[in-house]
């Protein structure tokens, strides 16, 4: 069987896999100086790469060695595609086993860059509406498969004199099924960049999760500062049951319990995702259960203060899934409940529609699923 078939990671790891301790141990084990992790991680972090033979700092014996010992530039590009608008890149990048991830970049005015990444090759979740649940789970990513997503982006635009200021983990996969291996990334890529890091910013970034309650427990007892976002889009258990099958396991009680206690521990805001499916989910109905809701988290009219915010994005349509996007009217009426009520509220338009960025979408198509 191979390692496509077992889901199993391939053996061999990759430099951008270590731990700053783990590399400075490999030199030691080699006989090297310590000061050579500094100089290996300011080529992988810094400038975006992990082929020895371009670490011209590094003795030839070494470069030779790393060589051997690691695997490198492990993504293959299957496909690449531009926006019309030229605002959103979207790449399809397939690992040495075959599993295939995606990573999408997008640019706002001049200003933000913003990459979205994988943290599994496919997903069990099973959310009916996305591409990516529909096309099932293959395996987790490592640590470092997770950071060379972010890496490779990097590289895309240092080549035009550019830097990533924001990630989220909105690709494929759900970040907190493979919690280990996504906490250790964000360790990595929030690391300063003379601690051997990449030096991202923790609240430039934000790990979106369906609601598995156990991660959202850990996640808060990390105290980190990443953002933390829980796709939500139905505020009732009868209609979320249909639309996320995890609602089973973990209905809305339980969920509206974890998230007010990472608000209450954290003090930080949590966005509440919700995709926007015409008269699905976007009724006068699930827009006032979506305001108890709010308020079962943490009650801004007891506690003083917002922590919660409704982030909604009228749905991406996909080949297995009926719905369709919301008509601007009944997103109106639905922002109007939701202002009435005092809660925070955006309506994100929809990017790079047209290269099929929603999450799933390029590997589906790839594989002969949604249409252009
Ligand atoms: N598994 C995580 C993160 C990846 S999905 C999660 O579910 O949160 C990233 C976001 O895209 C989630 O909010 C997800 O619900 C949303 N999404 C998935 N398919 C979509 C679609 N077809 N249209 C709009 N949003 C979608
Ligand atoms: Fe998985 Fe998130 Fe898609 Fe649900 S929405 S299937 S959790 S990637």
């Amino acid at each position: 069987m191979s390692d496509t078939a077992t889901g199993r990671a391939t053996p061999q790891p990759g430099l951008y896999d270590l731990e700053p301790a783990e590399l400075v141990t490999q030199l030691e084990a080699w006989g090297e100086k310590p000061f050579r992790a500094r100089q290996i991680s300011t080529w992988l972090y810094q400038r975006f790469t992990d082929d020895p033979a371009a670490m011209t700092d590094l003795p030839a014996p070494l470069r030779q060695r790393l060589g051997e010992t690691f695997a490198q530039g492990r993504f293959t590009q299957r496909a690449e595609q531009v926006s019309t608008d030229g605002w959103t890149r979207k790449w399809l990048l397939a690992l040495p086993d075959g599993a295939e991830i995606e990573v999408v970049l997008m640019e706002y005015d001049g200003q933000r860059r913003t990459a979205c990444i994988s943290s599994q090759a496919g997903c069990a979740m099973g959310c009916s509406f996305c591409a990516t649940g529909q096309m099932g789970f293959l395996r987790n990513l490592r640590a470092g498969e997770i950071v060379e997503q972010v890496m490779w982006v990097s590289r895309a635009l240092a080549a035009r004199g550019e830097r990533l200021s924001n990630l989220v983990l909105m690709g494929m996969g759900e970040p907190f099924a493979n919690f280990t291996q996504v906490m250790a990334a964000l360790d990595t890529l929030t690391r300063p960049e003379d601690a051997g890091g990449y030096g991202l910013g923790a609240r430039r970034i934000t790990v979106s999760t369906v609601g598995l309650v156990p991660g959202i427990e850990r996640f808060a007892e990390r105290d980190s500062q990443v953002n933390l976002a829980v796709s939500l889009h139905a505020a009732t258990d009868a209609l979320r049951a249909t639309m996320l099958p995890v609602n089973q396991r973990y209905p809305l009680d339980a969920l509206a319990r974890a998230i007010g206690a990472y608000q209450r521990r954290t003090n930080r805001r949590v966005s509440l995702e919700w995709a926007l499916i015409d008269g699905v989910n976007d009724t006068p109905e699930q827009a006032e259960a979506l305001v108890d809701f709010v308020r079962r988290c943490f009650d801004p009219r007891r506690e003083g203060r917002h922590l919660t915010h409704v982030n909604a994005i009228p749905l991406n349509p996909t080949s297995g899934f009926v719905g369709a996007a919301s008509r601007a009217a009944r997103i109106a009426q639905f922002r109007e409940i939701l202002d009435r009520a005092g809660i925070p509220n955006t309506v994100r338009q929809r990017r790079g529609i047209d290269i099929a960025a929603g999450c799933g979408q390029l590997r589906k198509r790839a594989a002969g699923g949604d249409p252009a």
